[in-house]
């Protein structure tokens, strides 16, 4: 809108923004900061530091003055690393011409949305999921068309909730597993089905597996490691997660060579490129840290297990989350944020609502065990005094 036509104040948020509500997740954060000894299952991230060893090559690399941009795409080494351990997910990816290291998966997933979506497009978005991919592509001028799962189906996605939403209109379909908010994974069967409908309709992919470390039952199955699907998917990974890296700010995408060199387009505009100091980290996480990522899983395996086998003691319904380190379970009387609200006010614990992730988190709750037993263990007490 110009001046001209009426635009109120000279510094006006756009349309495209000021169409997009705030988090879901961040309202009840600041209700939950204003109160004391309050145990927050809420966060979506580690309670553990990065690996020592990890620290120890950001300083270093610091210590000799490596203060420069890298290249766009990151460094050399880092992308070659990457590209190895990858392969364990059965995926093979040139580090020249098809890895490109970002600040952050989210990063990655926004280039991803602008590199790929034309105006009026329209990208699927299973949910409930991760709270960034519908801002994520109404920025980039695309549509959202919600594909909801359910607990009834252990909240994978599956070819039937994907005709019935009308995907096979869609251009793109956007999704995460190990999943968050549910905690689900889909193994080599399911994703098969998805791959199937993706191919016969035409969809491009982007399938953000940054949880993928995080899989207790069985091992992770990339999409892209499916035929016919590497041309046609995006992957995101990064270091967030698995290692314990999120303020580090270190992420990655795989993808054809074409469609790479379109997101160096944007991130090199944007980003120029990732953080100098974390991508020596992450060499170094990628070297010499898989004990303590294995370590951190143990961890969150046995925190898992205490979770669930508290709700089901409490008589509260939850299906068996088995990767990420979010359980899903149903809120006790159906109405997800009046129970939410209700239990930080009565017992100060901090869990999310299920709707702050889009459809079919209705009457659920996100709880994250990336905290310490013993909190998970006063958390538990009070919703099960709550209950009472
Ligand atoms: N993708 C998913 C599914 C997430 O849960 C998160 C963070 O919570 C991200 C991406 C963002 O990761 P990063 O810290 O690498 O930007």
């Amino acid at each position: 809108m110009s001046r001209e036509r009426g635009r109120p104040a000279p510094l006006t948020p756009s349309e495209r923004v000021a169409a997009v509500p705030e988090s879901g997740i961040r309202r009840f954060f600041e209700l939950a900061a204003e109160m004391d000894d309050v145990v927050s299952l809420g966060v979506g991230e580690p309670d553990f530091a990065a690996p020592y060893r990890a620290r120890e090559a950001a300083i270093d690399s610091l210590q000799r003055g490596k203060t420069s941009y890298t290249a766009n795409r990151g460094m050399s080494p880092l992308r070659e690393r990457i590209a190895a351990h990858i392969e364990r997910y059965d995926l093979s990816y040139d580090p020249e011409t098809e890895i490109l290291v970002t600040a952050g998966a989210s990063e990655a997933i926004d280039a991803a949305f602008r590199a790929l979506v034309n105006p009026g497009d329209t990208v699927a978005v299973a949910q409930p999921s991760y709270v960034s991919y519908e801002p994520g592509v109404k920025f980039a001028g695309g549509e959202v068309l919600r594909v909801p799962t359910r607990a009834d189906d252990e909240f994978v996605l599956t070819r039937e909730r994907l005709a019935a939403a009308g995907a096979a209109e869609a251009d793109l379909l956007v999704y995460c597993y190990p999943n968050n908010p549910t905690g689900a994974t889909m193994d080599r069967e399911e994703l098969a089905e998805v791959a199937a409908f993706c191919r016969d309709n035409n969809l491009g992919v982007l399938a953000d597996e940054i949880y993928a470390a995080l899989t207790y039952e069985g091992e992770h199955t990339s999409i892209a490691s499916l035929p016919g699907m590497r041309e046609r998917t995006v992957v995101f990974n990064g270091f967030s997660k698995a290692y314990a890296m999120t303020g580090l700010r270190l992420g990655y995408a795989l993808g054809p060579p074409d469609i790479i060199e379109a997101m160096n387009r944007v991130h090199q505009y944007t980003m120029l490129s990732a953080p100098t100091t974390a991508q020596y980290a992450a060499i170094e996480a990628l070297d010499n840290c898989e004990d303590d990522v294995a370590e951190m899983c143990t961890q969150y395996d046995r925190r898992r297990n205490f979770v669930l086998s508290r709700l089901d003691e409490m008589g509260i319904d939850c299906f068996e989350a088995t990767g990420a380190f979010y359980v899903f379970p149903e809120a006790p009387g159906g109405d997800a944020d009046a129970f939410a609200e209700a239990l930080l006010e009565d017992q100060q614990v901090a869990v999310v609502p299920g709707t702050a992730f889009g459809a079919g988190g209705e009457g659920h709750l996100r709880m994250s065990y990336a905290s310490s037993l013993e909190d998970l263990r006063t958390a538990m007490n009070r919703i099960e005094r709550f209950l009472a």
